[in-house]
């Protein structure tokens, strides 16, 4: 069995230099137990799954995430504000103890008032507790029920706050058994790229069985699909299908939601419209699924459109690979949700893109292709000596990671990297999902085991 938990989103809050990204760091920092050493696509990342004790959540800083440098700041901060409290399900307002409040901070506590959801006012800054006292008093002003004094730099108050941020997620946010080996879908996209068109149309197909299964979290409603012998979970999908007068609205603030349901989905199927071409949103949530390390397949949609011109066909193609050359593993798929064009190939497609994305492989296999793969390239030198690979084995799925022991990862060259990385993925199968090495030095190992 796996479940559909999804995962609450905690939204940070609050002017600039309040210590938005201060707090972000110090709470994200401390949940790292692997530190994946290859860069993200996305280089600034403002959002991130967090582990506290036994409860998850993703944190985002609202205030890096959707920056429009046009915007006042006044707008600026009061849409953030409006974003967190439409899509976020806990606020974290920060105020900045040594600068005292401001009239910003006052009409963002208005804002905040408007919501049920639980918002947490902090007053950042406060760096011990002989200052506490001094500063924390004008913030009683604001007449809010609880104020939360912490340092985000120095950590004063910070358990505190994990503690009652921590208190405030439910343990017990519905956790719907699905099938074994039943695979969550997601579809992403720009607004009117297709989106509701073609789950209309998947749901739409013979022989699919369909049910809705609201309220799995809070406001979402996701659709088990049942398709011969498999079960696919597509998440949210109310959310995308539902149209209407609020459509607008929705559309512009849809970023937080895309995160929450990147963060449950095994598939991410993001869609790109073959009329317009990728633009540069299209590139940031396809940044986004990598970084979450989801199965990704792009669709090019619309491709109706395009149907009697096969130069501008093979233009649009180009573009997406030229774009998006770190994507090579993903299947990328011509369709028309009008039409119907191409649909049939999504199932089979997801099908494999997942068989893969959750592989596991047996420690025997996986040495014996290591050292293969040695043999036919060696390795080079590393200060003076030969790098040494002593063996490996798969330490995590979805997607698969691996660990190779050596006797010098800092020896372990980018180029000798791909090289195994490329091996790996060949010998095993696996040409339809990214994949992580990680190198660890075996004397390191026996250090930290004892
Ligand atoms: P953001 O713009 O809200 O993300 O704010 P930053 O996290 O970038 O912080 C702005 C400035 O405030 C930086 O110079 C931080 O070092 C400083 N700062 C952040 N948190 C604290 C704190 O708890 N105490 C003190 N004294 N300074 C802080
Ligand atoms: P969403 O905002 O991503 O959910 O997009 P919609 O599904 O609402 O589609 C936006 C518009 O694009 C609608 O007018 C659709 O009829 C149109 N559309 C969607 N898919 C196709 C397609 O494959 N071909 C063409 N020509 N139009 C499409």
């Amino acid at each position: 069995m796996s479940s559909t938990s999804n995962l609450p989103i905690v939204a940070l809050v609050g002017r600039p230099n309040v210590g938005k990204s201060t707090l972000f760091n110090r709470i994200t920092k401390s949940r790292k137990a692997l530190v994946d050493p290859t860069p993200g696509v996305t280089r600034d990342r403002h959002y991130e799954r967090v582990v506290w004790e036994n409860k998850a959540f993703i944190l985002v800083d609202t205030g890096g995430i959707d920056d429009n440098p046009e915007d006042a700041l006044v707008q600026h901060i009061r849409d953030q504000a409006m974003l967190a409290i439409e899509e976020a399900d806990i606020v974290l307002f920060l105020m900045d103890g040594k600068q005292g409040l401001t009239p910003a901070d006052w009409e963002v506590v208005d804002i905040l008032r408007r919501t049920k959801k639980p918002v947490f006012h902090l007053v950042n800054k406060i760096d011990g507790p002989e200052v506490e006292m001094e500063l924390l008093a004008q913030f009683y002003e604001l007449g809010v029920e609880q104020l939360w004094s912490v340092s985000a730099e120095h950590s004063y108050g910070f358990r505190t706050l994990m503690d009652g941020l921590c208190a405030s997620i439910k343990s017990d946010d519905v956790d719907i058994e699905l099938p074994e080996g039943t695979v969550k879908v997601a579809f992403f996209g720009r607004p009117n790229v297709g989106k509701s068109s073609i789950i209309n149309t998947i749901l739409g197909e013979d022989r699919m069985v369909v049910s809705e299964i609201s309220g799995t979290t809070r406001d979402s409603v996701d659709t088990m699909v049942t398709h011969g012998k498999y079960s696919y979970l597509f998440i949210d999908t109310a959310g995308i299908r539902k149209k209407g007068k609020t459509k607008e609205k929705l559309e512009k603030f849809s970023i937080l939601k895309s995160l929450a349901a990147m963060a449950r989905c095994d598939v991410a199927v993001v869609l790109i419209d073959a009329d317009e071409g990728i633009t540069e949103q299209d590139t940031k949530v396809i940044g986004y699924v990598l970084d979450e390390g989801r199965g990704l397949i792009v669709l090019v949609n619309k491709w109706d459109l395009l149907q009697d011109n096969k130069k501008r066909q093979e233009a649009v193609m180009m573009e997406v690979g030229r774009t998006l050359p770190f994507i090579g593993f993903a299947p990328i798929l011509n369709v028309s949700a009008l039409t119907g064009y191409g649909i049939k190939r999504l199932f089979p497609v997801i099908g494999s893109v997942f068989r893969q994305y959750s592989a596991t492989f047996p420690t025997s296999a996986l040495n014996r292709l290591l050292r293969e793969a040695v043999e036919q390239h060696p390795p080079p030198i590393y200060k003076n000596k030969r790098l040494k690979f002593y063996y490996t084995s798969q330490v995590g799925t979805c997607p698969p990671k691996f660990v190779v022991m050596t006797n010098s990862y800092k020896g372990v060259h980018f180029s000798y990297e791909r090289y195994l990385t490329n091996r790996f993925r060949e010998g095993l199968g696996l040409d339809k999902v990214s994949i992580k090495l990680f190198f660890k030095d075996k004397s390191e190992q026996r250090g930290e085991k004892k």
